[in-house]
């Protein structure tokens, strides 16, 4: 049989909207020490706009620029590519399309290779980017992907994503819980710093390519402590998967939903505060 308390913390957790995919988990989440959050689609809403367009090359205006970038990202599923693909109403059809995990997307566009990508892939193919504007949307917070075409660098596209309204106060009671707060994210440096700031955050790691999230979880956890991994993407399954606990957005990818332990069903990161004071008052109870 189901004890009292189990059956009653199960619909107290339904009520707080959470989802309780794994007992054990549920348990551990007591003594969670450490909760790191992906930053995209968790302490953000996920849902980009293009801010601001710039021309890095003479030869180039800014609708071809927005043409072949959007052709190209009309064809990838990214949050950054969604809001690339509305700057024109009509793309062209591109062949060869290839995302490049973590970085970027390519495709063939009127015969050009076109390649839409992160400041990472730039530094590893050491194109310089000498521009202060760039420096100037970085330091805005905003996200900055780049536009070469057949290798030259023509622009760069800013984007702003929002952060949740609850995100903050999330962390600020995480932290009074004596609960590490931490960030991982595949975005530059500039912008994880810049949420850090605004929500609080103890430490971030930035630029870490999908195929590094769940080895990042792992050396939090050797610093001896239990962690939580809370994210959205597919991406973050594997992360999630090495966490001690792994909640993800309810409103994530189905990846993320079913690797987790727990859901939060809301998609509201506050619930996290919700979760481990539930998991405390319930173990506390039975023993
Ligand atoms: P996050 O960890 O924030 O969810 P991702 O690992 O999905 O981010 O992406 C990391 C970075 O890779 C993005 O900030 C962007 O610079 C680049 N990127 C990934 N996919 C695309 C794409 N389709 N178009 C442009 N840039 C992309
Ligand atoms: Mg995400």
């Amino acid at each position: 049989a189901v004890p009292l308390v189990i059956a009653v913390s199960t619909a107290l957790a339904a009520s707080n909207g959470l989802l309780i995919r794994n007992r054990p988990a549920f348990e551990r989440a007591r003594n969670v020490q450490a909760i790191i959050f992906d930053k995209t689609g968790t302490l953000t809403e996920g849902h980009f706009g293009v801010t601001d367009t710039l021309l890095l090359s003479q030869d180039i205006d800014e609708d071809t620029l927005h043409c072949y970038a959007a052709s190209v990202e009309a064809n990838s599923e990214h949050p950054i590519a969604k809001a690339i693909a509305t700057t024109v109403e009509n793309t062209l059809p591109v062949e060869d399309f290839k995302s490049i995990t973590g970085k970027g997307a390519q495709g063939r566009v009127e015969g050009k290779e076109i390649k839409v990508v992160s400041p990472g892939f730039l530094q590893e193919q050491t194109i310089a980017v000498d521009d202060k504007r760039v420096e100037t949307l970085k330091a805005q917070g905003k996200t900055v992907v780049f536009v070469l075409v057949d290798g030259e660098l023509k622009g760069a596209i800013a984007l702003a994503d929002i952060i949740r309204p609850e995100s903050k106060q999330t962390i600020t009671a995480l932290k009074a819980m004596n609960i590490k707060c931490m960030m991982l994210t595949g975005d530059n440096q500039q912008v994880a710093q810049w949420v850090s700031d605004q929500v609080g955050l103890d430490e971030y790691f930035a630029e870490v390519l999908p195929q590094d999230k769940a080895a990042k979880v792992k050396e939090v956890q050797s610093r001896g402590i239990l962690v939580g991994m809370t994210g959205d993407g597919v991406n973050d399954a594997p992360a999630l998967a090495q966490a001690d606990l792994g909640i993800a957005i309810g409103a994530g990818s189905d990846v993320a939903v079913e690797t987790a332990d727990i859901v939060l069903v809301r998609s509201n990161p506050s619930d996290v505060v919700a979760l481990l004071e539930l998991s405390k008052a319930t173990y506390h109870k039975m023993i």
